[in-house]
């Protein structure tokens, strides 16, 4: 039998990683000692006393039921009380914040609320894979934003065609970005806000790494921008932030009238995130942030080490603010697959291509810093051995 997949499945981009794990896999079984510097998920544990909020809460049979579908009301008051705090920004824990299950899973689902078949939404480029696939999914196409260098790896709002503003439904934004590192200021917000005023445009700002910032950087939200909670919505993640990506624990906040839509659509398709999940959250985002400034400073020095490294043998990334990704040029004469390719090969070290994540993102390789500052200084000592 041929069970033919359906033409969204034939039509997805091909996965990223597929030859990166082969090769690798290849590598390990040979066995060498392989650097991972390919994959965005924290090395880190949780912190223990998320970690023990989480195992007290699952003893309590009350969280072993369905939760409620936008989310358990105490956690979306901690979630107002911790913008509150972080940004400034009140919130209304009832219209203006839904749990996720994650934030890709909100992310995933939005489109299904507001594209219809051949309308447009706006994707950067390069950017994180799930906003154009999410497009792709609920039937619309993607019109491509691309951030280079000389943009500072925000999108041109002015160069997007006027038949592509019009026709577009929604705006997708990372800042601090993935792959990129890189971060807008309250300026490029103004710009937004505008801009989607203008063409009515939903904006979906992915704010995932909010949190994950140095030099005592600390990035803003875009609802701190005048008329952005009229326009727009703000995704964050537990994920990043308390190293908790396998827990699948985020949250959506802004426009009440989106967060509605979004709601109508997890509520067909799922039951909400896990009571004790959701408890353990709150503990998370009330209590004292000390182990986010930790985190922080953890990923500094790798930062520190890396950059260093990668200085001595040539490769000069931009300064990186936020985020645990470096977004680092390819050597003269190597495209961004020649480059991971080579580093595997001759160094054992697992990088991402840049080209993976959109055209516009040849010619970069993205290294995250997911591995301790020895591995770190070990990965450099061997690119420093590369004949590039
Ligand atoms: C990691 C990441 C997320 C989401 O993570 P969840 O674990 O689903 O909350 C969202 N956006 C970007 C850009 C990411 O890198």
């Amino acid at each position: 039998m041929d069970f033919v997949p359906a033409a969204r499945i034939q039509q997805l981009p091909p996965y990223l990683f597929k030859e990166i794990d082969r090769l690798k896999a290849e590598l390990v079984a040979k066995g060498v000692d392989v650097i991972n510097l390919g994959v965005g998920d924290p090395d880190l544990p949780t912190p223990n006393h998320i970690i023990r909020s989480l195992r007290e809460a699952v003893t309590d049979p009350r969280t072993h039921q369905y939760p409620s579908y936008s989310g358990m009301n105490q956690f979306k008051v901690s979630v107002a009380g911790w913008y509150q705090r972080r940004f400034g920004v009140e919130l209304d824990p009832e219209r203006e914040v839904l749990t996720l299950i994650g934030s890709k899973e909100g992310i995933a689902h939005l489109p299904l609320a507001f594209i219809n078949p051949g309308d447009l939404a706006l994707v950067p480029a390069p950017a994180y894979p799930v906003y154009h696939v999410a497009t792709l999914f609920a039937g619309g196409h993607s019109h491509f934003l691309p951030l280079t260098a000389a943009n500072g790896f925000l999108p041109d709002l002015a160069a997007i065609p006027e038949a592509a503003a019009r026709q577009a439904k929604l705006l997708f934004l990372n800042y601090p970005n993935n792959p990129t590192g890189a971060v807008a200021d309250r300026g490029f917000f103004e710009q937004v806000v505008d801009f989607a005023r203008t063409y009515e445009i939903i904006v979906c700002h992915d704010a995932a790494y909010s949190e994950m910032a140095f030099d005592g950087y600390r990035p803003m939200s875009f609802l701190e921008v005048p008329g952005a909670r009229e326009v727009g919505i703000e995704f964050h993640s537990l994920s990043k932030t308390y190293n908790m990506t396998g827990w699948r624990l985020g949250f959506a906040v802004g426009n009440a009238q989106v967060l509605a839509g979004l709601g109508q659509v997890k509520s067909n398709v799922d039951s909400g995130a896990f009571n004790a999940v959701q408890m353990a959250g709150i503990t998370a985002l009330d209590a004292d942030q000390q182990c986010v400034r930790e985190m922080c400073r953890c990923y500094q020095q790798r930062r520190d080490v890396l950059f260093a490294g990668l200085d001595r043998i040539g490769l000069h990334p931009a300064p990186l603010k936020a985020t645990f990704y470096v977004w680092c040029p390819t050597p003269p004469g190597f495209s961004s697959t020649a480059f991971t390719s080579l580093l595997l090969r001759q160094a054992g070290i697992v990088t991402t291509p840049g080209s993976g994540f959109g055209a516009p993102g040849e010619g970069y390789v993205r290294l995250a810093l997911t591995v301790s500052k020895q591995r770190i200084a070990e990965a450099v000592e061997r690119m420093s051995k590369l004949s590039l």
